[in-house]
């Protein structure tokens, strides 16, 4: 089995082990042993494992990511707006990943969702942005709202 793993798919080192944590699909991504590499992938790919991602956390020491509460553009349905709770992510190279933690067309219906999903979670900090991004944003946009 071991050598057929391949590479952690998120460092690219030696993998050692398959995630097989379901959602909607099973996972199936390669990861090797580093903690961080298990935390980015649950922060990216199992977000809603938000008890899971806060004791890893608090293990590793880290800050708890912030999350981001803001639009994205729904191009398929004209003047539809969606709004989406995600973590913020620090990318290599420079800028942000803006994972999915949950979608609703109403911020009061989000901002419901969301309490209901940080009940287990770590302290975090919540930010609000009226525009629209994309999941991947580049750390110019963004700059008055992290500081
Ligand atoms: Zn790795
Ligand atoms: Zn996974």
């Amino acid at each position: 089995m071991e050598q057929a793993l391949g590479k952690c798919m998120v460092c690219g080192e030696q993998a050692t082990f398959t995630c097989k944590k379901a959602g909607s699909l099973n996972c199936w991504t390669t990861l090797c042993d580093r903690d961080l590499c298990k935390l980015l992938h649950l922060y990216i790919a199992h977000p809603n494992l938000i008890a899971e991602i806060s004791k890893l956390e608090n293990e590793l020491k880290v800050e708890p990511v912030k999350i981001l509460v803001g639009k994205i553009n729904q191009p398929s349905i004209t003047d539809v707006v969606i709004y989406k709770a995600g973590f913020l992510i620090p990318y290599e190279g420079g800028g942000f990943l803006w994972t999915t933690l949950c979608v609703h067309e109403t911020l009061s219906g989000l901002e419901e969702d969301l309490e209901g999903k940080l009940k287990d979670a770590n302290e975090r900090e919540v930010m609000y942005t009226d525009q629209f991004f994309n999941s991947k944003i580049p750390s110019g946009l963004i700059e008055g709202l992290i500081s």
